[in-house]
């Protein structure tokens, strides 16, 4: 069957809800920071369990503005996979602070914690910096194994700052994404980026059970003015401020707040769909040998942010980039998550690293492709996102000795 509709990897899933709750904020004429960002944020809180919500324009002003709260500056390490978005590590050089990636764990691809151990301990003896904090990443929306990190985290006394750009709804062993134990400090970072799991366009949340934490981060949102541009211009508020440091501009708007209030409220059932996808998936591709669909670790509710399929090198498969040829040329939108920052020309100008200085990394990046999982996907466009994967699998087995075809997509 060919199709000429293209099959987009991404879209989000909104509704008559949401524009009826954006016109309303452009009817009240209150569009910047306000009161339907101050409810969001308790409803965000209340949703994850954590005691403080801090909305803000991005996830990475999110973690840029937990880093700064937490002390974080030049001379600190900061620990993460590399196998993560920009964002992530951009924020430790924006505080002159050091990177130090540690490779993941093969099958969930996050940050292997014995791993994490050497590391933090080789930073010690060689005298490289000052270990400071730890940022995991919940690839995919798989959470990572926080009982550990936090116990690490503990011991070398270590702030944690979760990269949970991918991770809601998600929880492991009962404990949701975003309420951090009481006797860690910290903060988790969450997304509302058009593609994420629950969007307002732009859009970002920092949660923490830190008072100090969530009030600087909330300070410094706004010019690190001592008080909310709301609250001077609320009735009752007044005209007086102070400047306490030199802050940044990455407060959330009011129009956006609204959108991601009515998102809120159908995350669940969003997430529902995205599970029934990935079941579906998982059911007609776990059975071929050239692919490796992802697995759940026991214990654990993925946010299914993305569903993130490997091939499997040496059956006989196509290679990644030629699945993705293939898929693109049946109108079949994939995208691939991460090309690993060790690789990328900043970092490995900057810090000198090799290709294989994270091996598990390099070799999961090499053979990983995402498939389309939203919610606004219709029945017949995962199916057809099943036809067209099992189709061009199942056609790249060839006999031994045959030599390859030149064009990868000239079925
Ligand atoms: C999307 C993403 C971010 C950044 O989110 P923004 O809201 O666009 O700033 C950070 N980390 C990861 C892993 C992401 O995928």
């Amino acid at each position: 069957m060919s199709h000429d509709k293209v099959l987009p990897f991404a879209v989000p899933d909104i509704g008559q809800q949401e524009i009826d709750a954006v016109v309303g904020v452009l009817r009240s004429r209150w569009l910047t920071t306000g009161q339907e960002c101050a409810r969001f944020e308790q409803e965000f809180a209340a949703a994850v369990g954590a005691s403080h919500a801090v909305a803000l324009n991005s996830c990475t002003a999110a973690l840029h503005l937990s880093l700064e709260a937490l002390g974080v500056g030049s001379d600190d390490l900061v620990f993460m996979s590399p196998y993560t978005f920009a964002a992530t590590a951009e924020v430790v050089r924006y505080l002159g602070a050091k990177p130090v990636f540690v490779d993941i764990d093969r099958m969930t691809l996050n940050m292997d914690p014995q791993l994490l151990r050497l590391a933090i301990r080789r930073s010690l003896d060689e005298g490289t910096g000052r270990p400071s904090a730890i940022m995991p990443v919940h690839i995919a929306g798989v959470p990572c194994a926080m009982d550990e990190i936090w116990d690490i985290a503990r011991e070398n006394e270590l702030a944690v700052v979760e990269d949970a750009a991918h991770a809601f709804p998600a929880t492991r062993d009962g404990h949701r994404v975003g309420r951090l134990p009481e006797d860690i400090r910290g903060a988790v970072c969450f997304s509302f980026y058009a593609t994420k799991t629950i969007t307002t366009g732009e859009g970002g949340m920092l949660t923490t059970e830190d008072q100090a934490l969530a009030d600087r981060a909330r300070s410094m949102s706004l010019h690190g003015l001592s008080r909310q541009a709301w609250s001077r211009y609320a009735e009752g508020g007044g005209w007086a401020y102070d400047i306490i440091a030199p802050g940044y501009k990455y407060n959330l708007t009011d129009v956006a707040a609204a959108m991601g209030r009515v998102q809120l409220t159908r995350a669940e059932e969003m997430w529902k769909r995205r599970s029934e996808i990935a079941g579906a998936y998982t059911e007609a591709f776990g059975d071929l040998d050239q692919v490796e669909c992802p697995v759940v670790p026991p214990g654990v509710n993925s946010a299914w942010h993305l569903y993130l399929l490997r091939v499997n090198p040496g059956t006989g498969a196509l290679s990644r980039d030629e699945l993705i040829d293939a898929l693109g040329a049946r109108r079949v939108g994939t995208s691939v998550h991460f090309i690993p920052l060790h690789l990328h020309s900043y970092y490995k100008d900057k810090y000198g690293y090799e290709p294989d200085d994270f091996p598990v990394a390099l070799a999961e990046f090499e053979r990983a492709v995402s498939l389309p999982i939203y919610s606004a996907i219709s029945d017949a466009d995962a199916q057809r996102v099943i036809d067209e994967v099992t189709a061009v699998t199942s056609r790249s087995v060839r006999p031994r000795g045959r030599p390859r075809p030149g064009n990868a997509v000239g079925w």
